[in-house]
Order: structure tokens, then sequence, then C-alpha cells
């Protein structure tokens, strides 16, 4: 998570907001500002929510070094598209598989501006519109919000003119700077794409332009997009002014820099080989200005394979804020981001483990990183820690009983005081209903699942400690998880069984297999009547 310097602990956000600090200093610009962008193509998985994210935590801590900033958004909606997902988002964040009927609707919008196709799910004024308001909401749900510039909206109003001006008017030098990264760049290449004022299609081809009348003659010829997606053109020649159509991504990147005095921004991996060296050259020599600080992230990987819609296991954020509370979310995004990270769903309670113990440690003091970066993630600290119980514990206890039932049953086992605070309370419910809900959508079944039926386990060597065990149970005044771990512990140590051992044979009883939650806890949130019952059967069974 850390950059060390001199063994001194440096959040990656701040050495990015120091760069960014540098780049408006030297360029007199008296705002500082985070730009991230993406294309509304459809849901945005949680790889690719590196880039708000990130630029979000560059953003705060700027704010937090006292310096004026803007963290914006330029949502890319003049972008074809290029290709149809087979599901995505509909307004709520629910994953949609796009009926036949949608699909074949759909086709006839391939090479479209996102800007300009229907919104399919019928809530929005366009295709664009809907998946940036799907980012934005979930961006909003873990508290981020950024100042939003639909691109459609920054060609039509002319806020693009003049950078779109002086890319056609150094045409001859764009072709040749764009050359030494590309290669195939024509010699009467043009860069602008109208819209085909017949079919729609943003896929054309400039023939010539003139900046007199600021007008582009054009032929709908059709255009490879990203390598692979042919879009068929028309045949249709027409002109189109400089506000009805686009610069060419690697252009309109550069020209949104200048535009919008961009001083950082992030980018994965991807675009760092690519867009960006030709980004850096293209903004000295064309558009006369010094490329903002940038931070490249490295790609996110699930249950250990690449997210795709089409393999069914993109995730977007409303994904994951079923079953992680919004601060471990974005904890997730402050790490290390040159690091491929996996998030491994089948085992998302490690995370959240770790999360806890993340924040333990802020309020305990002594960790410089926590010290600097719980506060980015949760915004306002709270006077004390906050309460939390252990995502496992809960998620075997929601296997038992209901919410509320469940909560009252942590209370019984000493988990959490009875006269826990309203906010506290919520939290812990919360934490209840995301643990179940990562069950059911997550969890390896066969792993955390508490065994309802009795499991057979081979109790040789173990009988006379188990009786033991259950007389000691019985006896309890009151079930409550500490005292049944040390009872535990006494009994292993009077029949010298290694306690390990007498631990794992009581999570096989319980949980089926050899670990789980802290087991006096478990145990006292399952109820004394329904362990001791079990235990007792078992001690029956020949
Ligand atoms: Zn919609
Ligand atoms: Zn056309």
């Amino acid at each position: 998570m850390e950059v060390r310097n001199k063994g001194r602990f440096v959040f990656w956000a701040d050495a990015v907001a120091d760069s960014a600090i540098e780049h408006a200093r030297r360029n007199s610009m008296l705002m500082v500002t985070v730009k991230s962008g993406g294309s509304p193509s459809g849901g945005k998985h949680i790889g690719n929510m590196n880039d708000q994210i990130r630029a979000f935590f560059i953003y705060d801590a700027l704010t937090r070094k006292g310096v004026r900033a803007r963290l914006i958004y330029t949502n890319d909606d003049m972008d074809p598209l290029r290709t149809i997902p087979p599901s995505a988002p509909n307004g709520d964040g629910e994953w949609h598989f796009f009926t036949d009927q949608e699909l074949a609707t759909l086709e006839k919008h391939l090479g479209w501006p996102y800007s300009r196709i229907p919104d399919v799910f019928g809530c929005h004024r366009s295709w664009g519109e809907h998946f940036n308001s799907v980012i934005q909401d979930g961006l909003s749900r873990i508290g981020i919000v950024m100042e939003n510039y639909d691109n459609s909206e920054s060609y039509a109003s002319g806020r693009f003119l003049e950078a779109t001006r002086l890319t056609l008017s150094k045409t001859v030098l764009v072709r040749e700077v764009l050359s030494r990264f590309q290669r195939n760049v024509e010699k009467n290449w043009i860069p602008f794409h109208p819209v085909c004022g017949n079919c729609g299609k943003i896929t054309t081809t400039a023939l010539s332009f003139d900046l007199g009348s600021e007008t582009v003659e054009y032929e709908c010829k059709g255009r490879v997009l990203a390598g692979k997606y042919v879009i068929k053109g028309c045949g249709h020649r027409g002109f189109s002014t400089l506000k009805e159509g686009k610069l060419p991504w690697r252009l309109e990147w550069v020209a949104q820099w200048k535009v919008f005095q961009v001083n950082a921004e992030p980018f994965g991996k991807d675009h760092y080989e690519g867009s960006w060296k030709s980004g850096q050259a293209l903004a000295r020599e064309v558009y006369g200005i010094e490329p903002p600080a940038s931070l490249v992230y490295e790609f996110f990987l699930v249950n250990g394979e690449k997210m795709s819609s089409r393999k069914g296991n993109a995730y977007i954020l409303h994904d994951l804020l079923k079953v992680l509370e919004p601060e471990v979310i974005k904890y997730l995004y402050t790490k290390r981001p040159m690091m491929q990270r996996n998030i491994d769903l089948k085992n998302l309670h490690l995370l959240v483990e770790e999360f806890d113990r993340f924040e333990e440690s802020f309020f305990k003091g002594g960790s410089e990183e926590a010290a600097r970066i719980y506060p980015a993630i949760v915004g306002k600290v709270p006077d004390r820690k906050p309460l939390r119980v252990s995502y496992l514990l809960a998620s075997y206890v929601i296997q038992f009983y209901p919410v509320e039932e469940a909560y009252r049953s942590l209370v019984r086992a000493g988990v959490v005081k009875e006269e826990a605070c309203e906010e506290d309370r919520e939290r812990l419910l919360r934490r209840l209903v995301l643990a179940g809900n990562w069950l059911s959508m997550f969890a390896d079944a066969s792993k955390y699942v508490v065994k309802r039926e009795l499991v057979e386990v081979d109790l040789n060597g173990f009988k006379q400690a188990f009786k033991e065990l259950v007389e000691e149970l019985s006896s309890l005044e009151e079930f409550k998880g500490e005292e049944i771990q040390n009872i535990i512990y006494s009994t292993a140590r009077r029949h010298s069984i290694p306690s390990s051992s007498f631990f794992e044979k009581l999570y096989m009883v319980f949980t089926g297999r050899g670990s789980g939650p802290r087991l006096g806890y478990l145990l006292a949130a399952l109820g004394k009547e329904h362990v001791v019952t079990r235990l007792k059967t078992l001690l029956q069974t020949p």
C-alpha cells in the first residue's frame, strides 16, 4: 500500500497530488484539477472504477493539503457503440440480459455515438445518459461525487470548438506526431469524425475541412473499431459542423486536458503503452501544454480471472455494495495501484477482516499508514472505534436466524453489549445482511454453511472430553462467547488433547469443516439448547 521513502510512509495519492500541485504552479493555474473519464459503454466493472475512485483519493489528498481543487469526470458519450454486451445494469444497477428484440434494436445503433442511442431501459434520454447515471449512482453510494461533463454537450455547446479548430489547423503536424506511435496513419487523414446525416453513425471519414465556415465534408465509409469491431458505412456524403462530431480518441483526451486545465489523471495500464505515450507528445507539440501528472493502475481480477460481461463475471459497484460496506470497498482502492489485485469473492470475509484490523490499528494509533488513509476512506472520523462483528461469524449466525434475531443472539452471546448505541446497532444489522447476501451470491456453498443435519464425526479418543464439555456447557447459567471459549480450552488441556485438534473436531460438528469464526462466539450465538442437543445426539450415535 505504501511508497517507501527513506523509511517514511507516503500514500501514493499524496505523491500524485504533489506532482499535480507542482504542475499547476508551473502553469500558473490557481485551481488544481483532477480528471477521470470513461465511455458509457455498459456496466462499468469494479476494475474500471479504479479511474474514478483513485482520482477521488488524489482530489481528497489535495483538499487535505489545503489546496483549491476540483474533481471532474468526462462522460465520453460521443464514442461509438462498437459491440453490444449480452447483459447490462438497469437504472437501479441490477443486471439485465438483453432480449432478442432488444438486441435487434441495438444492432441498428452500432457505430452511433452513445449520446444519441435511445435508452433501452426507457428511464433516461439516451444509452450514454443511462450508463453514466449508473456509474455516478454507484459512486455516490460510496460517498464520491464528481463534476460531470458530457462530451456530447462539450462539443455541441462549443466548449471544445477552439480545441477542435486548433487540432484541424495542425492536421499535418498531428499526422506526423501520431505516425511515430501508430502505424497506418494515412497521409490524407483528417482528425475529425462527423456524425453521418443519413444513418447516424459517427464512424465516418472526413474528406476535407474548412475552418472559415467551420465545416467538414465527410463520407460514411464505416470503420474498424479497436482493431476488431467492423462497422459498415452507408456511403452517404455530406457536410457537418465542428460541433456535430468528435475528435479521434487520442486527440480528444489531450484536448480535454487543455480545455479543463487538467493537472492529474489516473489511467489503466492499457493506456500507458498506447495513448499516454502519444498523448504526451501531442500535448507538447500540438496543443502547447504540459501533460498532467499521471497515475497508472493495474487491473483487478475476480476469483483469479479477468472480468468480462461476456463471461458473466463482470461486477459493478452495486454488486459489491450488496456484500460490502462502502468503507471496505473504498479501502480496496487505497492499496498500491501498480499491483494486480485479485478480488477473491469466494473468501470475501478475508478482505473484511483485513479492513477491520486496519480500522482497529487507526484507533490504537501507531500506524502511519492507517493514520493517513483511514480518514480519507471514512471522510469524517468517528469519535470512537465503530463496533464490528466478525464478518465470518455474521455469515454463520445469519444462516440460523432472521436479521433481528441474529442481532439478539449476538447480544446473548456477549459479542455485542446490551447498551450498544443505535449507530452500532445499525452497522451490525447491516453487516449481518451483507454477510447473508455474500453466502447466497458468492460464497462457496460447500464451505461456509452451518450444517443443519448432523455431521458424522469420528470421536475416537475424544469421547470423554466431549462428555465433560457437554456437562459443563449444560450447567452454564449464561451462554457467553468468552466463557465457552475458555471451557473448550480447559477441557482439552485436562484431557491432554492439543487444543487445535479439539477445536477442529468441534468445528467439524457445527460447520462441517475444520475451521470457522471464533468458536466460543459461534456456539454462544447458536444458543445453548442447539449446541447441547447436537453434542448429546452425537455422543449417543454408536
Ligand atoms: Zn435509463
Ligand atoms: Zn451513414
